[in-house]
Formats: structure tokens, sequence, C-alpha cells
């Protein structure tokens, strides 16, 4: 909940905008102001104070304890033209915070956190356990000394900006070090302790059993992603409740699934109990990886037999690809979804020309695999290789990267092996209806003029079909130096099923600095005009031309007249 909190006239009617516009993330604390501040304080994860900023210091400087407890506090001036970020930066979400209240105000965000300023992820926000002198290695990055990575353990980590060598380190791995000084440990999820137990088993028993497990093979247990058993346990109280106290959820598979796994010891006696050989190794196992504790039992102090046992494996590291759509060209049409994600990947791979495009948003460290055209095969096999190596993988295409593009390709290559998401752009065909006006306004599809995947007799069945249909069609891909006839032939097709005055919309570079359109009739459309720069769109047998734009109707029965006029 994020407690909101004003004094005067002009506060309060931002901080009313703020609540209308977050009914369900907001609360209003009204009356004396020091004492909402108070309460709030501590029901809170986060405080937006539209007071001044000394007047916030001094209210909450009685009640901060710890930068990973405290909450977030955002002040907005009376003018409403600043939401600073003034204390819990990272672990209190207070810089994200700025940004999404200054989005909602239209207020300018101030962040004063040294890597947010710079562009860098804060070590202390990649969603990892982390060890060490952070403040000494942040600052090194900050300050362009050389800092180390070293990877015993891969994980899909963002961007950091990092040397061959240097005096400073970062290192990610799930092995008990120590961080020596200089040197920040980062704990990725990547170990799956399996559990098994008979009825009836302490939580204290299980969790002395998986803690000394852990630290005899020099394990962190930091970096525990989850304990695992089989399904028939997973009500076991003495399991539920080691999980819990260890943070991690208990993932629980059944018997049959356990009972493929092959392991080193597999035994009689859970197979004549819940129909597994193993449950605890080969529930460390079931998504493959090593194993690196095989199957141990508990020691009762009063030597009575052991009623849990457990072993730990290292699972495979999951690498993720981003298939990231960057929209037509304006920056403005690209998402924020699609801007995080260029700004998490370590590596980008894409296109020379739209790697360009979007350069500057990239964080220092990233590592760009830019290739020119044609190399489409290529590029999506480094993506899947590069993420399956477990990093973290950005790969782009213009419009959405799944139309006609990269993601095809991609996943084609791609296993189960991998996370992959996808993040939809502006495609070419939306960005020109936009300019033409509503010529979408009723059924439609796409049709690519490139033969270079398509031999044309298939396009020319389809162009065909849809002119047969009487939908709306966007050509994408109509023209190019070595391939001038095909755009002809498809608007011929398309006449000799629609009349002469059916409106063609040819935007070029829609969205772009170039942007141009031109809006025709199938009788009198120039292809030489057209170019790869372009999509071509003609209407249906209703569309027709309104005030200079082009209009689809819906068709429904409860269309007035007039607009299908
Ligand atoms: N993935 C892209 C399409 C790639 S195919 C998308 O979703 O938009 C390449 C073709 O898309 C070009 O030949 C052209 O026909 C069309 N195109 C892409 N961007 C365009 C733009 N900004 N304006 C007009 N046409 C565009």
């Amino acid at each position: 909940m994020i407690g909101l909190i004003s004094a005067t006239a002009a506060g309060t009617a931002a901080r009313d905008r703020l609540a209308a516009a977050w009914p369900d993330r907001t609360r209003v604390y009204k009356g004396d102001v020091a004492g909402a501040v108070r309460t709030a304080f501590a029901e809170c994860e986060g405080l937006v104070c539209f007071l001044a900023t000394g007047a916030v210091v001094r209210m909450v400087a009685p009640l901060l304890s710890d930068k990973r407890s405290d909450p977030g506090v955002v002040c907005v001036d009376e003018a409403g033209r600043f939401a600073v970020s003034l204390l819990g930066g990272h672990g209190g979400g207070a810089n994200a915070l700025a940004g999404e209240v200054g989005a909602v105000l239209g207020a300018e965000p101030v962040i004063t956190t040294a890597t947010d300023a710079a562009g860098l992820p804060g070590l202390d926000t990649l969603g990892l356990p982390v060890e060490g002198d952070l403040a000494a290695v942040s600052r090194a990055l900050l300050d362009g000394e050389p800092v180390a990575l070293a990877v015993d353990t891969p994980w899909p980590l963002p961007p950091l900006p990092v040397a061959e060598a240097g005096e400073y380190t970062i290192r990610s791995t799930d092995r008990l070090v120590r961080p020596t000084a200089r040197e920040v440990v980062l704990r990725p999820p990547s170990l799956v302790v399996g559990v098994g137990a008979s009825r009836g088993v302490s939580e204290d028993e299980v969790t002395a059993l998986v803690e000394a497990a852990l630290r005899e093979a020099g394990l962190a247990a930091a970096s525990v992603a989850a304990l695992a058993t089989v399904d028939a346990k997973a009500d076991e109280a003495g399991i539920v409740a080691a999980a819990e106290r260890m943070g991690v959820p208990l993932v629980a598979h059944p018997a049959e699934t356990l009972a493929r796994v092959a392991v080193p010891n597999p035994s009689r006696a859970p197979l004549a109990a819940v129909g597994t050989p193993s449950v605890a190794e080969a529930a460390a196992l079931v998504d493959g990886g090593e194993l690196l504790v095989p199957k141990r039992r508990s020691v009762r102090a009063d030597g009575s037999p052991a009623r849990a046992t457990c072993a730990v494996a290292r699972r495979p590291v999951r690498g993720r690809l981003a298939v990231v759509g960057l929209g037509p060209g304006a920056r403005d049409l690209l998402t924020p979804r699609a801007v995080a994600e260029l700004r998490g990947a370590s590596v980008l791979v894409g296109l020379d020309q739209y790697v360009d495009q979007i350069r500057d948003l990239l964080r220092p460290g990233t590592r760009v695999l830019a290739s020119g055209l044609g190399a489409e095969e290529e590029r999506a096999r480094a993506a899947v290789s590069e993420a399956r190596r477990g990093h973290a993988v950005a790969l782009i295409g213009s419009g959405d990267a799944g139309v006609y593009a990269m993601a095809s390709p991609a996943l084609a290559e791609a296993g189960d092996d991998i996370d992959v998401v996808g993040v939809p752009g502006v495609t070419a065909a939306l960005a020109a209806s936009a300019v033409l006006g509503a010529p979408l306004g009723h059924d439609h599809v796409s049709v690519s003029l490139s033969d270079l995947h398509t031999p044309w007799e298939v396009i020319e069945r389809r162009v065909r079909a849809a002119a047969e249909s009487d939908l709306v069609v966007t050509f994408y891909n109509p023209r190019s130096r070595g391939r001038d006839r095909h755009l002809t032939r498809a608007l011929a097709v398309l006449a000799a099923h629609r009349a002469p005055t059916t409106p063609v919309g040819v935007v070029r570079n829609a969205s772009r600095a170039d942007e141009s359109s031109l809006l025709t009739t199938l009788a009198e459309v120039d292809p030489t005009v057209v170019d790869m720069l372009t999509v071509v769109t003609v209407g249906n047998s209703a569309t027709r031309e309104i005030a200079g734009r082009m209009v689809t109707p819906r068709g429904y029965r409860w269309q007035r007249p007039e607009v299908t006029r």
C-alpha cells in the first residue's frame, strides 16, 4: 500500500488525483501531518508526501530503522513539478515510485541514487541475494574503476560494465565463499534441495539435515531456490515449516514423475510407501542438473531411526530470451516494456540498423551482436545459443518482432531449456492504419510480397483468396528493385474483384522523421512510388474516402447510414 499525505489545498488536489489514478494501491492519511506520516510509515511500503522535503526529513528521521525494511518515501512539491525520491531509492522502491508518480502527475522524477543516475543497475536491485561490500563495489563501478565479473554459477544478469580483471570483483556463485574486501557475492537461486521424510518428522530435524548438507558440501543457503518432495509429502508439517523457515517455496512432484528420474541411490522403502524408489534425489534432480549432495539421512540425538532424507542438486541455468518489437520507428511508439527488456539484457542481438535505433537506451556493459541484412538464421541461432549459455538476451526486430521477423526463426531453434518472453510492438500495418484513418475497421489480412521464403504462386493464391473474401489487405515487403512486378500483379488480382474506386493507402516510413502517405484508388495507384520502406493497404468493397481519410465501416447493422455513405 502507498500512503498519501498532504497539508495544503494544492497538495491535497494533487494527492486526490493520485488516489483516483491508483484506487487500489493508495490510502489517504488525513489529520495532523506528523501523526499521519508516522502511521503511514509504519503501515505502508511507500509514502508520497505532498510536502516540503525538509519537513518530511524532520518527520521521518526518528522513524528510520533499516534501508531494507523502511518504506520508500517520495516528496511532491507544492506546484507538482517534481517527484523527489527522498528515501529508500532501491530497497524501498522510491526511485521507481517517483517515476510512476511523475507519470501520473506530469512531474519530473528527481533521482539522486548514483547508480540510477548513471544508468547502472544497482547491485541490490538484481533480484538476487547479495553479500559483501556493496557500497565499495558500486562506487568502483560508478567511478569507472576496473571491476571483474567472476561467474562460477551462471545466471541471466543484466549488463554490468565489467573488465577482464580488476581490484574489485562481482562474483556469482552458490559456493559458500566469504566475500573478500572489495568483493560482492551474488547468490543465484541455483540449488534445489530434495527432501523425503516419514510421517510426523519435526521441522528441526528437516532443517538441521538440510543445513548440515549444505554446509558440509560448501554450498550457500542463500542460493537455494526451492525444497522439493513427492506429492504425498506436500502437506507434511515438518517439511512445510522447514521451507517456510528457509524462506523458499516447497515444490511437490507426482510419484510417477520422480520414479522416472535416474538416481544413484534408489531404495525399496519409499517405493513401498509412496510409489517411487527415490524421493530426495529424484526431487532434487527432476529438472536435470548435477547432484552435489547424494541422499543423506538425518541424525537423531537418541539414536532412533532417521525420519528425514535430503539431497542437493544444482539445476541447469535457464537463460532468458526476450524477443522485443521496437515499433515502427518513433521513440514514443517504443513501449516501456520493450525499454525495460533492452536495459535488462546483457546481450543484444539484431540487425545493425535496428541496433542503431536504440543504442542510446542500452546500459553500459551490454554486449551487442549486430549483423547485416540477410543474416536472419545466424542472428536467431546466436541469440538462442547466448541464452542457452545462461545470459539475458534481447533479440530485436522493427514493428512487432513476431511479424515477418525474428521471432519464428529464433523459436524454431529454441528448446524448453531457456525462458522466452515476447514483447509486442506496433507493427507497420497498424502504424500505417493510424496515418491513413481507419482502414482496418473490419476483417483484414497482411500479405508479404517477398518471394524470398515463399513461392510466388502461393503468394498469389493467398491474394486471390483475400480478394474473393472481400478482406482489407495490407502488403508488407511490397516492392524492391529485383522484384517490381509482384505488387502490380497483386493489385490486378484485387482489381478483378473490387471497384476501380476502392481506396488504396500507401504509407512510407510510418512514424519516422520522413513519413509520407498517399490515399489513392485501385485504378490510379502508381506502383513505382512504392518501395521496401512502404506498406500498401487496399480497402474492401465498403471502404470509403471520407474527408481525406480511409475508412472501412464496421459493417454492423447499428452503423448509422451516413457513416457508410
Ligand atoms: N516486423 C515488421 C515487419 C518486417 S517486414 C513489423 O512488424 O512492422 C519489412 C516490411 O515492413 C517493409 O518492407 C515494409 O513493408 C514494412 N514496414 C516496416 N516498418 C515500416 C514503416 N515504419 N513504415 C512503413 N512500412 C514499414
